[in-house]
């Protein structure tokens, strides 16, 4: 089936290989608000070039691209992905350039190859084999491609609330996925929401000469305080009614899960633990995985850290935080919730500036789509995992009311987002593209 479009993506392989590096060569760093116009000029000309039409969308952050090809058919497929990626500090980590990508051993190193450029280049170059090829697609195409996914998609809603339409479709394909530890294709059916936000303690007009502790106030003490009143020391979270809009896992979420290796202790070693928070293991662990919130404390500053001593009282205490929330779950909600309770236990004081915060989102295990895509992955890759969520977080709630979303993609294992050294395995590229066939034309047949 489709043997002319497989074929041509593998006798052109290094085509699409030379687009995907064009694509990794522009910095296109959220974080900076650097080269995202660049790169969301470059994925509208790649869709154009395979024969979709495209529109630019401008918001108030990073433009959001759209492309789409309506043959006519039953079924509709839309692709979402993020043509912005990650800063790449540090630089020295890097064993060749991030924005230079190189090949090494089978693998293509660069930023962004990975998360998600990789992916959004596989999903065109796909389209453009059905064009140069003459083959008539089977399904309509429709891609969102947004700036701002690795900070938090800000401005994404303002796309997406004005375009219900477009977003509407029988599938899509979220941007992220790959192979798992043992190699085996993984697909990710849901995403944890989140809430980030600080706490800051303000105790003194300035820092002042350690001696006076004895009777001055310390930020630093009264930021610890604070924060030994959210979790105690099993983790559970302290916060009034934090838990109680949870959404359990469905029996049929539990099923799934049970089929799922954590290779429990293959990770301890790579976490370098003798045992995993309070001693889980088995379907506990799995279960905590997959369906239970988070409060983290993602870094702390007060007072001197540098070289040496410096005796001093620090006036200012403040960190960062992030609640990974589960499904029925909302980041309004549990915002207030923390304000009520740090109010209630005396810490009326501190403040809390909120960064970012949104729902989780799932496709059930059972849809008909998530059946659609282990068979065309089964024709490529054989077995395939299903996670019912990622534990991570990203905007799938602006979607999934529209369309039920599957992440897979051609990451790996090693793959490294978000870190040095970035990398996909090229036969992984090529061959998630020929899952990609195999999805559309199974999909022509639903
Ligand atoms: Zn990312």
């Amino acid at each position: 089936m489709y043997e002319s479009v497989t074929n041509f993506i593998d006798d052109k392989l290094d085509m699409s290989i030379e687009s995907l590096k064009a694509l990794c060569r522009i910095p296109s760093v959220a974080a900076k608000n650097e080269g995202l116009e660049v790169a969301a000029g470059l994925v509208e000309m790649m869709l154009q070039d395979a024969g979709l039409h495209t529109e630019i969308h401008p918001t108030s952050g990073a433009p959001v691209v759209t492309g789409w090809l309506d043959v006519g058919a039953k079924r509709t497929l839309l692709f979402y992905d993020h043509y912005d990626v990650q800063p790449a500090e540090p630089f020295d980590l890097w064993d060749s350039p991030p924005f230079d990508p190189e090949i090494r051993d089978g693998r293509l190193y660069g930023r962004g190859v990975a998360d998600n450029k990789g992916d959004t280049v596989s999903r065109i170059w796909v389209l453009q084999a059905f064009k140069e090829t003459r083959t008539d697609l089977p399904v309509n195409i429709k891609f969102v491609v947004e700036g701002e996914e690795e900070i938090g998609s800000v401005h994404l809603p303002e796309y997406t609330e004005k375009n219900t339409d477009f977003i509407t479709a029988d599938g899509g394909i979220w941007e992220f996925g790959g192979a798992g530890i043992d190699g085996k294709q993984e697909a990710w059916l849901g995403l944890k929401g989140i809430l980030f936000v600080e706490l800051e303690v303000e105790q003194l007009s300035r820092n002042m000469h350690s001696s006076t502790a004895c009777i001055l106030p310390s930020a630093a003490s009264r930021l610890i305080w604070a924060l030994d009143s959210l979790k105690d020391q099993s983790s559970r979270i302290l916060i009034d009614g934090f838990y109680d809009d949870i959404k359990p896992l469905s029996q049929s979420e539990l099923e799934a899960i049970k089929k799922i290796d954590m290779h429990e202790e293959q990770l301890k070693e790579v976490y370098g633990i003798e045992e995993y928070l309070n001693g889980l293991t088995g379907d506990d662990l799995k279960q905590a995985y997959y369906g239970d919130p988070t409060c983290n404390i993602c870094g702390l500053t007060s007072g001197y850290q540098g070289k040496g001593s410096m005796t001093v009282l620090p006036a200012k205490a403040s960190c960062k935080i992030d609640f990974r929330l589960v499904e029925g779950m909302h980041s309004d909600d549990i915002y207030r919730k923390l304000r009520t309770h740090l109010n209630n236990k005396g810490f009326g004081d501190v403040q809390i500036p909120k960064h970012d915060g949104y729902p989780a989102a799932k496709t059930p295990v059972d849809h008909p789509f998530v059946k659609l895509v282990e068979r065309a992955n089964q024709r490529i890759f054989g077995e395939m995992i299903i996670h019912p969520t990622s534990p991570g977080s990203g905007p799938l709630y602006l979607f999934n009311e529209h369309v039920p979303m599957v992440s897979i993609g051609c990451g790996d294992y090693e793959s490294k987002a978000h870190s040095p050294n970035e990398s996909i395995i090229i036969e992984n590229f090529r061959l998630t593209m020929h899952r990609l066939v195999a999805l559309i034309d199974e999909m022509s047949r639903w």
